[in-house]
């Protein structure tokens, strides 16, 4: 009898059809249905990969996205409300089944202006952490028109690379926070006596990145390595969020206003205009007569602004954010079993020098640092077990010279 012929089980082709038919405990599977295995394997990972994504959002709508910034971030309502919003309608265009009808819902990338430090990179990495995916902080003056001295923009997504550990799938859902992009406005507004490398020539190079776009990224990054491979990175569902402190904006703002004031009803806005905090009157045109051309506002269609500081916002945010700075050393004391008072008089004396010397945020923790540094040094391994710090004791730490040192860093 002759032998009898091998065959894939799963598709009934012949051993001689097949360049390859592997045996399993009683069944053959061919090559062709192994790659059609596996497409499916791929398919079905993605599929379950959005069900990820849509159970988080299922978990939170704009309302818990706010509630969840609430927790890190004082103060900015406006900015966590927008942002609630752009970072839920942003998911919910990831999850949009490919075009059952023709609505596109379009990217809703977002601009942030404020002055610094007052917690706009938090606001990124908050939103990030919080849909766990990769965060990219990049610097705008770092970038210059390719082929020139500076990072090429493709440098954005090495990092976000970087950050998601490779993993494509994982970047090219991921965020990217763009920082200083006031820093790449127009050097001035005659672009014809010298090439704007820096400035308008890196707008035009962002533009297709903020739209969506497939490019060629060096993985290593730079132009230090000019073997490796490119890896080929979509923008598509890539949220980029733009922050910059538009310093003097406020005059073309209030500009505006005046003008406008004079045209219609002057009365009418002028006595609802608070002029201490302009910013809140932002629109895209502001944006323009600073220097960013139009096509970039408009592919940071989500405009707002930050609030800044002040000494209530600088004293709760010592205090109340999940990781407040006094948090932090209450915790780094007490892996020494150290019990870490601070009164509310030191606490306001604090926030007292950082608002006297225009510390900001960031100068809270150079100031905390300031007093607590000799204690933190002293106490482990004493018999010591508590640290009372009160307004005397901030004082005796803070004198003239360490504050004005912290100014001049920072
Ligand atoms: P920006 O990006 O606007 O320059 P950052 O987000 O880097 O400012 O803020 C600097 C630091 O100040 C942050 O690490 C954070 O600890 C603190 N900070 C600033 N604003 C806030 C805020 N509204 N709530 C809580 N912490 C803040």
């Amino acid at each position: 009898m002759a032998k009898e012929e091998l065959e894939c089980s799963f598709c009934g082709r012949k051993k001689p059809e097949t360049s390859l038919l592997i045996a399993g405990l009683d069944a053959h599977i061919c090559d062709r249905c192994i790659e059609q295995a596996h497409g499916i394997v791929l398919e079905e990972s993605k599929q379950s990969d959005n069900s990820e994504l849509s159970a988080e959002l299922m978990l939170r709508k704009p309302l818990q996205i706010k509630e969840f910034l609430d927790e890190y971030i004082i103060g900015q309502d406006m900015t966590k409300k927008v942002m609630s919003v752009a970072v839920y309608n942003h998911y919910k265009r990831l999850l949009q089944s490919p075009s059952k009808d023709d609505i596109e819902i379009q990217k809703s990338n977002i601009m942030m202006v404020g002055q610094t430090g007052t917690g706009k990179t938090l606001m990124a990495k908050t939103i990030a952490k919080m849909l766990n995916v990769p965060l990219a902080i990049v610097d705008a003056t770092v970038l210059t028109e390719a082929g020139y001295v500076g990072e090429d923009v493709e440098s954005i997504l090495t990092r976000l690379l970087q950050a998601a550990d490779y993993s494509l799938e994982k970047a090219e859902k991921g965020i990217v926070f763009i920082d200083e992009i006031d820093k790449i406005a127009r050097k001035s507004d005659n672009p014809s006596i010298t090439r704007d490398v820096s400035g308008e020539g890196v707008q035009q190079a962002l533009l297709k990145l903020l739209e969506g776009t497939t490019v060629n990224v060096p993985p290593k990054g730079g132009r230090k390595h000019p073997d490796q491979k490119f890896i080929e990175v979509n923008t598509e569902n890539i949220l980029f969020i733009a922050g910059g402190a538009f310093d003097g904006i406020e005059r073309n703002i209030s500009k505006r206003l005046n003008m406008q004031a004079v045209g219609y009803s002057a009365s009418k806005s002028d006595d609802v205009i608070d002029r201490n905090h302009l910013l809140q009157y932002i629109i895209p045109k502001d944006l323009k007569d600073f220097g960013l051309i139009p096509e970039i506002i408009g592919r940071l269609p989500v405009l707002t602004y930050m609030d800044p500081l002040d000494a209530k916002t600088l004293r709760a945010i010592l205090t109340e954010p999940k990781n407040a700075i006094i948090k932090q050393y209450e915790k780094l004391f007490e892996m020494d079993d150290i019990t870490f008072h601070i009164t509310d008089g030191a606490l306001d004396f604090i926030v007292e020098k950082a608002v006297e010397y225009k510390l900001g945020a960031r100068g809270l923790r150079s100031l905390c640092e300031e007093v607590l540094t000799d204690a933190m040094f002293e106490l482990p391994g004493t018999d010591e077990k508590e640290l009372k710090v009160t307004k005397v004791y901030a004082e005796n730490k803070l004198n003239k010279t360490t504050i004005k040192k912290l100014k001049a860093v920072s």
